[in-house]
């Protein structure tokens, strides 16, 4: 590849819109623009790496006994109305009316596609097992697109389908897909960790997810020291604690005018956040659910959407507080609430604890909730920190930021039996397929990946996923000797299967040195000056800056050396 004839709009600037390195540098580097909100279009080098994870992905699923195959992205409403989620997936399903009146909606993932192609194609249980993954276009019309290909609207998925006769036989397909996971992540290059999971929207029993490490991670994952416990914190379960036996003590309202956060209620009144319950007020589908959790603590927006069996849940605003409840929000307590309360099981073990007056400017202490309030359910309800024992052996717990990569479920019959998915077993009995669901973010990939690899100059590729494996510099366009020095190594390299990309432009040497460092391309090869003065070529690693110097005869065999010494092959 000639970058003078190439479309690689790099940029000085760094674009006012990214807020995180990958999108700023898939930018910068001219890997992507954008058309639209969420979507982009990947240029020559954000496409290159796209199909360098996809080819990672299509030789480990093959290889796990995968079959490739490819859906379409519009579906029928009809199908999803099957399985009752054309109205429990919420509005990340774009749906919409063809010339026939017809609805529809494009495809987020694709269960029921894969599940009716199965019902008409699968008729006993000799025809199963069956995996089938596809690597396409996905559309989620997610709320807040950002951070570029980290959450799009349209991206890159790989999503696999795995149809077994029973549960057992359905837990191998899912080990056999997390092991192909952790050589698929294992090959690309990448650190990352798989961690227990919820299931979401997809539904399911029993879900991991394979989590990048990296800081701007929009996942929390929660880490134990001790044993091998690992989990999304959405989904890591807090100890119950022991109930506090002390007396109840006598309600006792208190003037707190102007006082409404947290902080300034405890200042005000001499107490610790630990002493306060604070009452938080969500949408849960259209209802309004007020939810109580200890002063210092968060609620848990998944554990909260699980318990209410709805599909989305959502702060509401003061002012939307105010119109469901009649009070002003930081003075709403659960003593004669009037919308549905939900309780987090450490506010259900506390004595004598202040909420908020249910009236503006006031405060009420020694609230207990056996006397004083009744809930439509207690439950764990709060995010997990670290000062939490590890739920599985009790010992400390680290939290790290991680980015989903991939996410296996097993999903169990669910779908087969809203579907009518079944097979006649050995003894001409129907039943239903016990399904298993897999999926990899392709493009997200591409960005965690430099999330997790690069420096204040640029991108550095883990030489898997790199777009080129060579960047080769030409630093004297019109030096007869320097020029076919360069175009001599651009045309061995390649002849050995090598991808290079020959900086042929006419540009001084820093803006190509300064170009090879944005890119983030592992390998650079500098045919300059040196070549005329003491008949060397430079190579350079990206990765660390170490350089060295050779005669270019010898440049194709140690460029050879170094692309095998850092592939994961696995
Ligand atoms: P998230 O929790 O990040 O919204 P999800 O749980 O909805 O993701 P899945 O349904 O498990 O995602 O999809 C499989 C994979 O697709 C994810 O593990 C992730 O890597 C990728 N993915 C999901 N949503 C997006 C998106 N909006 N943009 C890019 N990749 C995505
Ligand atoms: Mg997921």
């Amino acid at each position: 590849m000639r970058f003078s004839q190439s479309l690689i709009p790099t940029l000085k600037e760094t674009p006012a819109e990214a807020e995180v390195a990958s999108h700023r540098l898939l930018l910068r580097a001219g890997f992507i623009r954008k058309l639209t909100a969420g979507i982009y279009t990947y240029l020559p080098l954000g496409l290159a790496a796209i199909r360098k994870v996809e080819t990672i992905v299509r030789e480990e699923m093959n290889r796990a006994g995968a079959q490739e195959i490819l859906m379409p992205m519009v579906q029928p409403a009809d199908l999803w109305r099957e399985t009752g989620r054309y109205q429990k997936y919420g509005p990340e399903l774009l749906r919409f009316v063809d010339r026939h009146e017809r609805e529809s909606c494009l495809g987020p993932t694709h269960e029921e596609v894969i599940t009716d192609l199965l019902r008409r194609e699968v008729r006993s249980y000799r025809d199963l097992p069956q995996n089938l993954y596809q690597i396409q276009t996905k559309f989620r019309d997610e709320i807040r697109p950002r951070f570029g290909l980290m959450r799009g609207r349209e991206f890159i998925m790989k999503d696999a389908y795995s149809f077994d006769v029973d549960d057992v036989a359905a837990a191998e397909s899912y080990q056999k897909m997390f092991e192909a996971y952790k050589r698929i992540f294992t090959r690309c290059g990448l650190e990352f960790r798989p961690v227990e999971a919820d299931s979401g929207a997809i539904g399911g029993s029993f879900s991991h997810e394979f989590m990048v490490l990296a800081d701007t991670g929009e996942d929390t994952l929660v880490i134990c020291s001790s044993c091998d416990y690992a989990a999304n914190s959405e989904k890591a379960a807090v100890a119950a604690p022991d109930p506090d036996n002390s007396p109840m003590l006598d309600l006792e309202k208190v003037e707190t005018p102007g006082k409404r956060k947290v902080p300034v209620v405890c200042e005000f009144m001499g107490i610790k956040p630990q002493e306060l319950v604070k009452t938080m007020v969500f949408k849960a589908d259209e209802e309004p659910v007020a939810v109580l959790v200890r002063g210092d603590r968060e609620v848990q927006e998944v554990k909260l959407k699980n318990l209410l069996g709805v599909a989305d849940v959502e702060m509401l605003d003061d002012k939307a507080v105010f119109d469901a409840t009649g009070v002003p929000t930081g003075y709403l307590g659960p003593v004669g609430i009037t919308i549905k309360l939900v309780v987090d099981q450490e506010v259900a073990a506390m004595r004598n604890f202040v909420t908020g007056g249910n009236e503006k400017n006031y405060h009420i202490k020694n609230v207990n909730m056996e006397r004083d309030f009744e809930a439509f359910a207690v439950a764990d309800l709060r995010q997990i920190t670290d000062s939490d024992p590890c739920p599985s052996c009790g010992a400390k717990l680290g939290m790290k930021e991680g980015i989903e990569v991939g996410h296996v479920f097993k999903l169990g019959t669910g779908y087969s039996t809203a579907l009518k998915a079944v097979f006649q077993d050995s003894n001409g009995k129907d039943k239903p397929m016990v399904m298993g669901c897999y999926g990899i973010g392709v493009s997200r990939i591409v960005a965690a990946a430099i999330e997790q690899n690069h420096d204040e100059n640029g991108m550095i590729f883990p030489m898997p996923l790199a777009p080129m494996q060579v960047v080769l510099l030409n630093l004297g366009l019109k030096d007869e000797h320097i020029t076919e020095t360069a175009e001599l190594l651009y045309r061995e390299l390649q002849e050995k299967g090598i991808e290079v990309l020959l900086d042929d432009r006419d540009e001084r040497p820093g803006v190509k040195f300064k170009d090879a460092d944005l890119l983030g391309i592992p390998l650079r090869i500098t045919v300059g000056k040196s070549l005329t003065k003491n008949g060397v070529v430079e190579i350079r690693l990206r990765s660390d800056g170490t350089t060295e110097e050779l005669a270019p005869q010898q440049v194709t065999a140690r460029i050879l050396e170094l692309i095998n010494a850092a592939m994961n092959n696995g």
